[in-house]
């Protein structure tokens, strides 16, 4: 297990294009496991590749409470959103902070995955937040820019 650190919000990094993988290779699956290592080390739901410092299209995702479904995502393209959702949105890269984010209630994405074969994932709510989400991060975006209102000190939890 290896853990990247993580960039925080001030970092040129995160407000970068990210290039498309055209290959798999070694270095980028190891990329990836060590990206959901520090996703769930950081009990984050989601990372983009930009947030440990490389400029690439990938994303891994895991809404579920167990943490034991990651999603890969590889050049993912959103083709379609629906509905509408409002709710509380953080970024690992924003630490200790929640902000209300307006976001479509259904997204569905077609990326590639480790194997660079074509997948497409769909899901509503906190998916659908989270699949919106990182695939900002890859142009550059992050959620403090589409927050209405303030940022707010998110509640901390008991260890
Ligand atoms: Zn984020």
């Amino acid at each position: 297990m290896a853990l990247r650190q993580i960039r925080l919000i001030g970092d040129e990094i995160l407000t970068k294009k990210c290039r498309e993988v055209k290959e798999m290779k070694p270095r980028l699956r190891e990329l990836i496991g060590d990206m959901l290592d520090t996703m769930y080390e950081a009990q984050g739901v989601g990372l983009a590749a930009p947030q440990v410092g490389v400029l690439k299209q990938i994303v891994v995702i895991d809404v579920t409470e167990e943490g034991n479904d990651p999603i890969v995502l590889i050049n993912p393209e959103i083709i379609e959103l629906s509905g509408e959702q409002e709710g509380n949105e953080g970024c690992l890269s924003v630490p200790n902070k929640v902000g209300v984010v307006k976001r479509a209630n259904y997204a569905k994405v077609k990326a590639l995955n480790e194997d660079m074969e074509e997948i497409i994932v769909e899901g509503e709510g906190l998916l659908a937040r989270a699949l919106q989400h990182e695939v900002d991060h890859l142009s550059g975006e992050l959620y403090v820019d589409k927050v209405e209102g303030e940022l707010m000190i998110a509640a901390q939890e008991d260890e």
